[in-house]
């Protein structure tokens, strides 16, 4: 089982005709919102991937439907906390160009309490996974507790800080970065990855597919070739399955080959947690 201790999001989505300039009001051509938040779609990416994930997180009373939607899509959530604090969200401006613009509110987010986390924590076997992100508080805490428990801890490194990673160094299993973050971490710590004291690391390269470093050396993996139309997402899918798979007792070489056959779909898909696909889809797609 996995325990993703994540942050929710409100996604609210505005056409508009041009970025708008400071001091200028503008007219949406179109409104839309969805569920967001790296937290919440790696819970979904781990359900549809078939693990057991339990979201640990916190909303507010506007975003209930958020819990009703994750509950819908298979994932557990008597650990999502309503506490008194707006969900979540982030205004995602959209140009005709696709050039886009955002304002995120953390919202309830970090305002997790290590009661809701410790309660949760507190059903978990030493055979389940904690996941985490960087968008949340209280992950120094869940990373302790689920140690002393025994459970492995990924963490992905999104978005990067430098001050959370390196508190949490020496309490995670597997580290999960894309290009950018691996190069800012190694401005932030001035070491190799190798030396960072992580027993495995997987560096996703888009398009390029991923790099896992292990004491067994490094090994790279080609991404499954597809016709790319919208890489949002794309990496929490990848860890959402990444981290499925092995709790479903894969190895990593298989988890991680899920993992790109997963995100691979998903790029050639618009949209976030309502369109991650399904292992049935996965599949279909690539016959395995
Ligand atoms: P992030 O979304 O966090 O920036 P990446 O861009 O590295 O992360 O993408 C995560 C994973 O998604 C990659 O490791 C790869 O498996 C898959 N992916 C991303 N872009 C493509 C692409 N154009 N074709 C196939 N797979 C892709």
């Amino acid at each position: 089982m996995i325990w993703n201790l994540g942050s929710i999001n409100i996604d609210n989505f505005y056409e508009v005709p041009h970025l708008p300039a400071p001091g200028e009001t503008l007219a949406a051509v179109s409104y839309g919102f969805g569920l967001g938040g790296k937290g919440a779609n790696m819970s979904v990416a781990a359900a549809r991937g078939a693990a057991r994930v339990s979201h640990i997180g916190a909303i507010g009373a506007d975003g209930r439907w958020t819990r009703d939607r994750l509950m819908e899509y298979g994932v557990d959530t008597p650990h999502i906390a309503q506490i008194e604090a707006p969900t979540g969200h982030a205004n995602i401006l959209i140009d005709p160009q696709g050039e886009n613009s955002i304002v995120l509110f953390q919202g309830a987010n970090v305002q997790l309490t290590e009661a809701i986390i410790g309660t949760a924590l507190a059903e978990a076997s030493h055979k389940d996974f904690l996941l985490m992100q960087n968008e949340t508080n209280g992950q120094e805490y869940a990373a302790i507790t689920a140690q002393s428990l025994g459970l492995r801890v990924v963490y992905a490194a999104a978005p990067f800080d430098s001050f959370a990673i390196e508190r949490l160094l020496g309490r995670i299993d597997l580290l999960v970065l894309n290009e950018v973050e691996a190069a800012q971490l190694l401005e932030a710590t001035g070491q190799s990855v190798e030396a960072l004291g992580v027993a495995d690391v997987i560096i996703t390269l888009g398009a390029q597919g991923c790099r896992w470093v292990s004491n067994a050396g490094i090994k790279q993996f080609d991404a499954y070739h597809v016709e790319a139309v919208d890489t949002t997402g794309a990496g929490d899918t990848f860890t959402g399955y990444l981290v499925a798979g092995l709790d479903r007792g894969m190895d990593m070489a298989a988890a991680i080959d899920l993992a790109l056959m997963a995100a691979a779909l998903m790029v050639t898909r618009r949209g976030t947690a309502d369109v991650i696909p399904d292992l049935k889809e996965i599949q279909d797609e690539f016959g395995t």
